[in-house]
């Protein structure tokens, strides 16, 4: 790569760091630029899912950066280790007319005679051989000169495995690339989870199917799941994977259902060697969905091929869900993710740091994690905020500056209320006696208030539905369950009952000093 380009690259990064710091990672240091082609800049990415991290997200940010680099309209290009480079200019331009059309990356201006003065100038520079992958130093894939000229002849689309593998593979999520286990924290929250996440990668469809994971939302489920899926990719590339959210099952199922398509359907959800659902819970009271599922199931653990589930609910817990999937969801490991201690929450905060090149100080990591604890994703968000305000206001990061970018929250106590807590505070709100809520009388003054304090308890508490039955008189967890759901209900369609929950909700905070 000669000089000028290297150049543009680094002022490129300088502009990426300063305006778009959230999409920024550590990795950007490791693009290497591979040269210009009919108005983009050609970057190549260290890994596929990076590349395709880049290309989802990154795309308008980079084409900002390369503008601003070059003061030129280029936009940008990016490849992964194995895509083929572009061919150098004038083999592209004698190419057939149709050729924009094979582009992964349409650049929308190629045409414009601007461009082809600007690539002019820089291929000048690079001698147009810097389009190929030997001149950018990427010898990951060796290809013989004649296997590539062949290939390039057939054409010029930047194709790959995964690319093709995604595409027979219709509804697949994307993977992001820092969902790796490397850069997943364990605490004493997720420990159970993570390593049987490990034992599954490990080993799939031998250690535990299936593996289901369950938790609240922001505290590490997708990450767990892709975290499996990057790991069975890399030391098993041949085996096969598909990885779909709950949505992405019932809608493929109700489509292939209604046009006629089944056997692809069941083609792509069961002959596959790992199959991966995230937040399964949406299965509930879908019949057809669910007896399609619990096919799919059947089949796949027949062959001992691995599933992996994600929920917000632990299986008997999962609203609707037919007691033959309750029971086969626990065949293997049920585990919970719980959130994150203070320390760990200090923990992910450096690591998510210094996954974006992001200077934090210890002391201004310790104080977001006591000001933010209700999930990972948050901690997450007040990474970005502070990034954007340190990049807008030009100095380093301090107390004063997360203090300004998290606004005048109140420092949290990680103590949630009691169960006695709730039951006190509900019997004084309805001015109802505490027998009469721990006793069997049914009449509505006393059910309403009993419901909301298992309601409460259930959203405040960390007790199982059992526990907090066995609370109220030794009542069954079916009881518990029916009541969280019927205030959460109830409260959807009345107003009055969502302000008294809001008002429970201060008396309760004000209870526990928060
Ligand atoms: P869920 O699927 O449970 O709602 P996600 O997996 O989407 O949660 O996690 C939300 C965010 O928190 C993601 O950015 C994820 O990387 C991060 N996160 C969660 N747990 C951890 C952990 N233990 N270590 C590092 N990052 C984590
Ligand atoms: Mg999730």
């Amino acid at each position: 790569m000669a000089n000028p380009d290297r150049a543009i690259w680094d002022n490129m990064l300088a502009h990426l760091r300063k305006h778009h710091a959230p999409l920024c990672r550590n990795w950007f240091e490791q693009i290497t630029p591979v040269g210009v082609a009919d108005g983009s800049i050609v970057l190549r990415a260290g890994t596929v899912l990076q590349r395709d991290y880049l290309r989802r997200e990154c795309i308008g940010a980079f084409n900002d950066a390369a503008q601003t680099a070059t003061n030129s309209l280029l936009a940008i290009r990016f490849l992964g280790p194995d895509d083929l480079a572009p061919p150098p200019p004038r083999d592209r331009r004698n190419s057939t007319p149709g050729r924009e059309a094979d582009r992964d990356d349409a650049d929308a201006h190629a045409n414009d005679p601007a461009h082809h003065a600007v690539d002019g100038a820089v291929n000048g520079s690079t001698n147009g051989a810097a389009t190929s992958p030997a001149a950018s130093g990427d010898n990951t894939t060796p290809r013989s000169s004649a296997g590539r000229n062949a290939q390039q002849s057939v054409s010029h689309r930047v194709h790959t495995a995964s690319e093709a593998e995604l595409a027979t593979r219709p509804g697949t999520l994307p993977i992001n690339p820092d969902y790796g286990f490397e850069n997943f924290i364990i605490g004493p929250g997720n420990r159970l989870a993570h390593a049987a996440a490990l034992a599954v990668a490990d080993n799939p469809g031998g250690a535990y199917n299936p593996y289901f994971v369950h938790g609240d939302v922001g505290l590490g489920k997708t990450h767990l799941l892709q975290a499996i899926c990057v790991s069975i990719r890399e030391s098993r590339p041949n085996s096969v994977m598909h990885y779909v959210s709950c949505d992405g099952f019932i809608n493929d199922f109700m489509q292939s259902v209604q046009g006629g398509r089944m056997s692809e359907f069941r083609h792509r959800f069961r002959d596959v060697d790992v199959l991966v659902i995230d937040d399964i819970h949406f299965l509930a009271s879908r019949d057809r969905t669910q007896e399609e599922f619990f096919h799919t199931f059947n089949s796949l653990y027949q062959e001992r091929k691995q599933i992996i589930l994600s929920s917000d609910a632990p299986p008997e817990e999962i609203p609707d869900l037919e007691e033959r999937l309750v029971s086969r969801f626990k065949w293997g490991l049920v585990a919970k993710v719980d959130p994150p201690t203070f320390e760990t929450r200090i923990a992910i905060l450096l690591a998510k740091a210094r996954l974006r090149a992001f200077n934090l100080p210890d002391e201004v990591a310790a104080y977001i994690a006591g000001k933010v604890v209700t999930n990972i994703r948050e901690l997450e968000g007040a990474i970005s905020n502070l990034q954007m305000l340190c990049s807008v206001e030009g100095r380093p990061v301090d107390i004063d500056m997360a203090r300004e970018s998290l606004g005048d929250r109140p420092e949290v106590v990680t103590r949630g209320p009691t169960i006695e807590e709730i039951i006190t505070t509900v019997c004084g709100f309805y001015e109802v006696k505490r027998t009469d809520v721990l006793g069997k009388r049914r009449h509505q003054s006393i059910s309403l208030p009993r419901q909301i304090c298992m309601y409460l308890a259930r959203k405040h508490t960390r007790h199982s539905l059992e526990e907090i039955g066995g609370h109220f008189g030794g009542r069954d967890h079916t009881t518990v369950l029916h009541a969280v759901r019927s205030i959460e209900t109830k409260k959807a369609d009345d107003a009055d009952l969502a302000a008294v929950l809001e008002s429970l909700d201060k008396g309760l905070r004000n209870a526990i000093g928060r």
